[in-house]
């Protein structure tokens, strides 16, 4: 905006405005019950928080094999911070593409049995950049009505058309591309392996066959993968994407994907381009974190386990991941239930709309290898007492009932 010297407002009010601003909208959010805070967590165990004075179990992580404290993964990290430094100096174009890059690639790459892998300084900035490096105006994109924001984001900045499809329905999909595919000039299809706020996975064979009927590509985030849940088959699959941060316990996100189409990815992504390159020990412990899991492999069954266990004790639908939503729909009733358990020594995360859908509001448990038995009981009991002091009855955690 231009201003005549003279109208131009002093620097005083402009402060005031925008305080002025802020306040009124946070109020505004406060009384939909949506404020978010943050608080500190010390993170020195795996699913223990001490809060200076208490200790609880947090069921609210994406820690889900316990891979953040290994001390495979710790050793690697700290070899690699005195070998190469704290940061990598430069984006990887630069000078920051440092040696352990290279084998980290390699194996993401084998992980999903492509030819190409190419990591990005976390999952959001993945989905981001690739999905506006791929698609343009002229292009459509049809993404699940559930798929995380980053997605939505990357399709908004690519300037394509995004239409979006009923969760895991592959005829709705269809019925999107038989009306419109003619129209434009590339189409993708994205969706999730794993959901993330609701635990279901996606039927990655139909959109496989729905993608080579319409001439379309294929992209799956998997960024919360790598635990034990019905295998996705590879096969097919254009673009996988995921991160270095949840169930690999690092920092970082990757796409694996044929050879070629990384290398489009690394010319074209702004956010791999023109962002830093990872810290060297964030790659050497996501490293680390993948030989440990070739190594133990039993890891990745516990924690659907652990989720089975909590389900059943409530009845409800069980879940194909270490992701279990119970719904509990208003927001204000989502955030009590919260501090009730909390009261009771259990962290689990109440999550709201925007993040979910308008009256489904929920508690979003996660289970992790590191969890005891007598955590997931102490959680039961917990949820138990609290959800009778408040006289909820949990509404069923299967994401299709309102898709
Ligand atoms: C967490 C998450 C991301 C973002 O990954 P970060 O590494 O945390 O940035 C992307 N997609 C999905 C589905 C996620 O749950």
């Amino acid at each position: 905006m231009c201003f005549a010297q003279s109208e131009m407002p002093t620097k005083k009010e402009t402060m005031h405005g925008l305080t002025q601003f802020c306040t009124e909208s946070l109020q505004e959010v406060e009384r939909l019950g949506l404020r978010r805070a943050l608080r500190e967590v010390d993170g020195m165990h795996p699913v223990e928080v001490y809060d200076g004075e208490k200790t609880f179990i947090s069921f609210a992580g994406n820690d889900y094999l316990g891979l953040r404290h290994h001390p495979a993964v710790i050793r690697a990290g700290q070899q690699a911070l005195y070998r190469y430094g704290a940061g990598a100096g430069a984006s990887r174009l630069v000078t920051g593409n440092h040696p352990l890059y290279a084998p980290l690639e390699a194996r993401l790459a084998a992980l999903k049995g492509q030819t190409g892998a190419l990591v990005f300084g976390s999952g959001y900035l993945t989905n981001f950049g690739t999905i506006a490096a791929l698609m343009g105006e002229g292009d459509l994109i049809l993404a699940d009505k559930l798929v995380h924001a980053c997605i939505l984001d990357g399709a908004q900045l690519s300037g394509a058309e995004l239409k979006r499809f009923r969760h895991n329905d592959t005829r709705h999909a269809e019925t999107l591309l038989r009306q419109s595919r003619g129209s434009y000039r590339h189409a993708l299809i994205v969706t999730e392996h794993i959901f993330s706020m609701d635990g279901d996975c996606a039927p990655i064979a139909s959109l496989v066959a729905l993608a080579r009927e319409y001439d379309a590509w294929l992209m799956v985030d998997d960024a919360h993968g790598l635990v034990s849940a019905p295998a996705a088959s590879e096969e097919g699959v254009d673009i996988w994407s995921g991160t270095l941060s949840k169930a690999l316990g690092s920092y970082g996100g990757y796409i694996a994907a044929a050879a070629p189409v990384t290398d489009y990815i690394l010319n074209n992504a702004r956010s791999f381009i023109f962002s830093t390159g990872l810290p060297p020990a964030a790659c050497a412990t996501a490293l680390a974190a993948l030989e440990v899991l070739d190594a133990e492999p039993q890891r990745r069954e516990r924690p659907l386990e652990l989720a089975w266990r909590v389900t059943d004790a409530f009845r409800l639908p069980r879940v194909a991941s270490a992701i279990v939503p119970i719904i509990v729909g208003g927001a204000k009733a989502a955030v009590e239930l919260s501090k009730r358990l909390k009261g009771q020594g259990i962290i689990v995360s109440a999550i709201r709309p925007p993040t979910v859908p308008p009256q489904t509001a929920r508690l979003r448990l996660t289970f992790s290898y590191a969890h005891t038995d007598q955590h997931v009981d102490a959680l039961i009991d917990a949820l138990k007492t609290a959800l009778g002091e408040m006289n909820l009855t949990l509404k069923s955690g299967a994401a299709a009932e309102y898709a």
